[in-house]
């Protein structure tokens, strides 16, 4: 009999409870009881989805973030929280956030605000973790309360409860040594703390521990490998079975590794790694468990179970009872329910899985191999027809995009002339002074945009009011930038939701859920778009509004465009086809926007590839392939212009050691990036590359309220221009200005303005 287990549920809630709970306490509107109560009720609703499965999760319920209850469970708390005295939990807020909630700040010095802790990319997920912080001097000690508590409430809720815990290699692995020291020498002093972990779970009576090492789908030096050896066999000797779980890749070079560990079963991403699956079932010893990720975690498609049954029934047969079947991953990264969905198009929806459908298809499968196919009929034929409905409907294949995307080739993505040669040509139509100034392109969503989004939203707003009001506050964005003194203007994106879902919502090929959230960090959510189909525009999508806005200033006015690159990353994505392939069509898609702005006079067209570099692959083997077709996407998309029309890109970041050569393979004629907090040490990477077209580091960190003075923009600028010549600098903030208050935006633009004219002077 094949086992079925899950690895982890989404802990945000169907109807995003948890955040919403999260929030209330946080701005002290609700009691640390009641979210407490909230977080219990969650946990009991989610045993009671994954009914049915025969060992289900616990403890991979968090209130922000899995790492951080792991750092809580080793005692591993940065020292500037240590001397907390209010409730642990508070505590934990203080690492997340800087602050636990508002009415702790009253307390004063003793609990106020801290700096909170680094949060950064789970693997290459868009969900975020808080970063472990390590010293040399770095101590563990056991808390297993919450764990404890945890598996209690499992019990009395009937559940066949395995603990979830993130192994202690990864552990090391996740986190950053505050000093100079190495992570690994930390290891001897986590490996008793882990022992007695395992202790408490074998005094509570659990057999099994699901032990999360998904590091081993990265690329390893010797001494982390060795690690591996090392705290498993210190492992080894408790009275609880462990189950090793790698998701997210394959395990590769480490795949020996793995199947010689001295544990009691080991997962495999058979989404990721199908090949390795027959590897591991062949060098696994004889008593171990194998554990197969047989649908996948990270999408919203239905398995197509015939096709799993194939491979999974040869396996069972071989394996027998040592067979176990999972989801790929943690279903973390998918929504919940599909159940909830009132406006999906009936046939589109056929197609799609949330978190229980998935859990659904798992114990058909189950039924499948234990039983017989027979015994489970009527849903693997219902699957098969939705299979086969999604492989040959029109609304998925339209011939025209396809033709056009295998029709591309490398003219397509080449600019007429080189840099060097249309420079002069954009400079003297667009009669720039040196240091020229601009923004990233959206200005503050100002309350006003909010209630008439949320009018028309609702209805109670028509069109033609709507895009009154949205005309409005364009006027008012193009106004204050005349006003500063900017040089090169953006329309201010009020008329945009979101900059994936905004263009998402205007191309065919693409639909959207109304509950499909997936949390990002902590209470924040995502609702990504789901890309179903080859993309094709039926109209243009910004041109009215970007003309309008010129039409109000003699300044030069970007239009503002996201890259294909970024909108595929921020999407769930069609696994019927490579990514490559979707990304092509986005960017032809997206070319004739380009087209269409120039056409209609544009001279400055800015395509933000702000997801280029988070769509990296795991190893760095594979990055050379993803960097491929990624730059070309957006050479497509861009490069069909005149040598007159200016191309920028933005994105928010600034380490690009390493892909420095493909960001300027993009041929961009000017990038901005995100440098005010790294005091423009980043551009070292565009220095010794000798980055050859503009860029705008910026100066002004949107991230924090704090307005820069004009003193301390014109210190940063004097540092890049001893990196990058200044006839090739521009002045910019770090990101767009949607999330600050015009009463921020102004004086810090008023700085910028001022400290260009200084740096020119
Ligand atoms: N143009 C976008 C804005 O200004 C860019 C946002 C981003 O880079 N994330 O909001
Ligand atoms: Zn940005």
């Amino acid at each position: 009999m094949v086992t079925t287990h899950n690895l982890g549920f989404p802990r945000i809630g169907a109807k995003r409870e948890l955040k919403f709970a999260l929030e209330s306490y946080w701005k002290g509107l609700s009691s640390r009881d009641e979210l407490k109560a909230l977080g219990a009720q969650l946990r009991r609703r989610h045993w009671e989805n994954q009914q049915g499965l025969d060992v289900v999760p616990v403890g991979d319920f968090a209130f922000y973030d899995q790492v951080l209850d792991m750092s809580f469970t080793l005692g591993n708390l940065p020292e500037r929280v240590q001397g907390f005295h209010g409730d642990a939990l508070d505590n934990y807020f203080r690492v997340a956030r800087g602050r636990s909630a508002q009415a702790a700040e009253e307390h004063g010095a003793c609990c106020g605000g801290v700096a909170a802790g680094e949060m950064t990319k789970w693997f290459d997920t868009n969900y975020h973790y808080i970063v472990p912080e390590f010293t040399a001097s770095t101590g563990f000690t056991l808390d297993p309360s919450r764990l404890v508590t945890q598996l209690t409430e499992a019990r009395s809720a009937g559940v066949n409860a395995k603990p979830v815990i993130i192994g202690p290699v990864t552990y090391l692995w996740l986190g950053k040594a505050k000093d100079d020291s190495g992570r690994l020498a930390l290891l001897p002093k986590l490996l008793p703390v882990y022992g007695a972990l395992l202790d408490t779970f074998a005094a509570q009576g659990v057999e099994w521990v699901q032990i999360d090492e998904p590091a081993l789908v990265s690329e390893l030096d010797p001494a982390w490998q060795q690690a591996f050896v090392t705290a498993y066999e210190t492992l080894e000797t408790r009275r609880v079975k462990l189950l090793l779980a790698t998701y997210f890749g394959q395990l590769q070079d480490n795949l020996a590794l793995a199947c010689s560990l001295p544990v009691d079963g080991l997962h495999i991403d058979a989404i990721n790694a199908r090949d390795e699956v027959a590897k591991a079932a062949q060098a696994l010893p004889a008593d171990r468990v194998l554990s197969v990720g047989a649908i996948n975690g990270r999408n919203i498609w239905k398995t197509d179970l015939d096709a799993a049954l194939e491979w999974l029934e040869p396996l069972a047969k071989m394996l027998g009872d040592r067979l176990w079947i999972a989801p790929s991953c943690s279903l973390l990264h998918v929504p919940v329910d599909l159940a909830s969905e009132q406006k999906l198009d009936a046939e589109i929806r056929s197609w799609l899985a949330f978190a229980l459908q998935k859990l659904d298809e798992l114990k058909v499968l189950a039924s499948a191999l234990n039983q017989g196919r027979a015994s489970v009929a009527a849903e693997l034929s219902a699957n098969a027809a939705a299979i086969e409905s999604r492989r040959t409907s029109p609304r998925v294949h339209n011939p025209a995009v396809k033709a056009a995307a295998a029709k591309i080739d490398a003219a397509l993505g080449r600019r007429a002339s080189v840099y060097g040669q249309r420079a002069p040509k954009q400079s003297a139509i667009l009669n720039l002074p040196a240091y020229p100034t601009t923004t990233i392109g959206s200005f503050p969503q100002t309350a006003e945009i909010r209630h008439a989004r949320s009018e028309h939203k609702r209805g109670a707003l028509d069109h033609a009011g709507y895009q009154a009001a949205m005309r409005k506050e364009i006027e008012r964005s193009v106004r204050e930038q005349e006003a500063l003194g900017l040089d090169v203007l953006a329309h201010g994106e009020a008329e945009r939701n979101d900059m994936v879902e905004y263009f998402g919502e205007q191309l065919d090929g693409y639909t959207f859920s109304q509950l499909g959230w997936v949390q990002s960090y902590g209470s924040r959510c995502v609702k990504p778009p789901i890309l179903f189909g080859d993309i094709s525009r039926p109209k243009a999508m910004t041109v009215e509004w970007i003309t309008y806005a010129q039409s109000l200033t003699a300044k030069p006015m970007k239009g503002m465009l996201t890259g294909p690159v970024t909108i595929l990353n921020w999407s769930f994505v069609r696994d019927d086809q490579p990514r490559s392939v979707s990304c092509h069509q986005l960017a032809l898609a997206i070319r004739d926007e380009v087209l269409d702005l120039e056409k209609a006079g544009v001279r400055v067209i800015q395509i933000d590839e702000a997801a280029l570099r988070e769509g990296l692959p795991l190893r760095r083997a594979q990055w050379n392939d993803y960097l491929q077709w990624a730059v070309e996407s957006f050479r497509i998309t861009a490069n069909g212009v005149r040598d007159e029309t200016q191309i920028h890109t933005h994105m928010c970041y600034s380490e690009f050691n390493g892909i420095i050569a493909s960001i300027a393979d993009m041929d961009a004629d000017v990038i901005t990036i995100e440098t005010s907090r790294s005091d423009m040490e980043l551009l070292d990477a565009f220095d010794n590359f000798k980055y050859p077209n503009e860029i705008g580091p910026g100066v002004y960190d949107i991230h924090s309220p704090n307005i820069p003075s004009q003193e301390h923009i014109v210190q940063l600028m004097k540092k890049a221009a001893e990196r990058i010549p200044a006839e090739r600098l521009w002045v910019n903030p770090d990101c767009g200005l949607k999330t600050r208050q015009w009463e921020e935006v102004i004086p810090a633009l008023t700085n910028m303005v001022a400290a260009a004219k200084t740096l020119r002077g």
